[in-house]
């Protein structure tokens, strides 16, 4: 480590700034944006009168002017980048020459700024492009609302000191605030509920109860590309004590599940319908009333066809703290790695997201479907593929609209199968098994696959 990293208060003395170029500018600008009081030793014909706390000084400064600088920095060019480094370092206060490492006693790092919560990357000076990409990573990694639950804490922070004496106490109390619905409740920006949370945190820790607060993650997994899963969605999956998950998920998003987290399988098996719902959601509350972090996985979007409505209101119901997190639904994954647009001008103006599963049961009614400019996606669709041709040719839709059968999109061995409506069995038997979409609209001729059979047509 060359440079020590730490943080200043901006509020403690001035920084001191020299030079008129755009490397000046932009420290001024920084320094202005952290709130910190400025003066800039720039030419007159710079431009900037005095801006909030940046005092502008038409002149070239002089050693008497680092008097109650906290920091010096320096485009200004020889010789008064070599001055204002002698005086500086000669009274002990940090100087930063812009690209003159020799000059520097201190260095400007990358920032993340989230509030409360700062990130700095440094590189010794050595690499700053990699040092803005390293911060790209980062940001990516931090939740956005970071600061606000940073500040919350502040917030509490004497409080819990005053009643929990011990460091040990209040190290566990935090852990639990930081890994609890109480910091999930302040990411999602729900301030009061995360104020409530801690505040009954407080009182069982007074208790000596110090109960560790549990909480369901419900959350979509995408289709199948584990690429596809969001930043949210890998969060909860990374800080999970217990998985519950289904058929649809695949492995490859499996082992994106902490390395220590238990997996439950709670999917169907084929010829076995599996636990059942009411089961998962008895073992789902009981694992969350004994404190654990729980993701209930499930494929695509919790909310298409997945019941994650009705586990909400179990949790609802059960007083168990939870949050719902959306994915990738396969008719969006599928559709992006068709290229089969679902809505487009004049072609489609409407999306139907059926299920065909329950077709004949509940003698659908098709007429709402007879539109031609209307997309229809019919999930679990395999089985039901005749019913779902039949349905749509009885309300009234051209046999030879064209249709798609997508099977294990956005998985490696995904498939698609493309013709007319009329043959939709026999594409559902092409793309060979499931989980498969349905897809019956005029779109489907704009899909990758529809215009490469085009193109064979031709050649032959
Ligand atoms: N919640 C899920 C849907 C669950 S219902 C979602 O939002 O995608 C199960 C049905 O989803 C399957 O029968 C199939 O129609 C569809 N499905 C799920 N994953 C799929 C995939 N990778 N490719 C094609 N269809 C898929």
């Amino acid at each position: 480590m060359r440079f020590f990293p730490i943080f200043l208060d901006p509020s403690a003395g001035s920084f001191v700034v020299a030079g008129n170029g755009e490397a000046a500018e932009a420290k001024v600008r920084l320094l202005e944006s952290a709130g910190a009081r400025v003066r800039w030793f720039a030419a007159p014909n710079n431009g900037h009168a005095t801006l909030g706390q940046v005092e502008v000084l038409a002149r070239t400064p002089l050693e008497s002017d680092l008097g109650g600088a906290i920091a010096v920095i320096s485009a200004a060019g020889d010789p008064l980048d070599g001055q204002l480094y002698e005086w500086a370092k000669a009274r002990s206060i940090p100087v930063n020459v812009v690209d003159r490492p020799e000059l520097c006693t201190f260095i400007t790092p990358a920032i993340i700024d989230r509030g409360e919560v700062v990130v700095a990357v440094g590189t010794s000076g050595s690499a700053p492009v990699l040092a803005r990409r390293i911060r790209e990573q980062i940001e990516t990694l931090l939740p956005a609302r970071i600061g606000e639950l940073a500040a919350i804490i502040g917030h509490w922070r004497a409080r819990v000191a005053k009643k929990l004496r011990a460091i040990r106490d209040r190290r566990r109390f935090w852990e639990q605030v930081i890994d609890g619905p109480a910091a999930q409740a302040a990411l999602s920006g729900k301030a009061i509920e995360a104020d409530a949370s801690i505040a009954t945190l407080l009182e069982q820790a007074n208790n000596g109860e110090a109960l560790r607060q549990g909480i369901v993650h419900i959350v979509g997994a995408g289709p199948g590309d584990p690429d596809l899963l969001t930043i949210k969605a890998l969060r909860a999956m990374q800080d999970a004590d217990i998985v519950f998950h289904d058929e649809l998920v695949t492995p490859e998003i499996l082992e994106r599940v902490r390395r220590d987290a238990e997996r439950v399988f709670v999917g169907k098996k084929r010829g076995d319908h599996g636990v059942g719902q009411d089961e998962i959601n008895r073992r789902i509350v009981e694992a969350a009333r004994a404190g654990q972090r729980v993701v209930r996985l499930k494929g695509g979007d919790p909310f298409v066809f997945g019941r994650g409505g009705e586990e909400v209101e179990v949790l609802r119901e059960a007083g168990v703290a939870y949050v719902v997190v959306p994915g990738i639904t396969s008719a969006l994954g599928c559709a992006a790695e068709a290229e089969l647009p679902l809505t487009f001008r004049n072609e489609s103006t409407r999306v139907a997201v059926i299920t065909a599963h329950r077709a004949d049961q509940s003698a659908a009614d098709w007429s709402g479907f007879a539109d031609p400019l209307t997309t229809v996606v019919a999930y679990m669709g395999l089985s039901g593929a005749s019913k779902v041709r039949d349905g749509l040719i009885a309300a009234g839709r051209d046999p030879a609209t064209p249709a798609a059968v997508i099977a294990r999109g956005t998985r490696k061995d995904s498939k698609i199968a493309v013709g007319r409506l009329d043959a939709l069995a026999a594409l559902a038997a092409q793309a060979g098994k499931g989980p498969a979409l349905i897809v019956v609209g005029q779109t489907v001729r704009r899909s990758a696959k529809w215009i490469a059979e085009l193109a064979k047509e031709h050649a032959a």
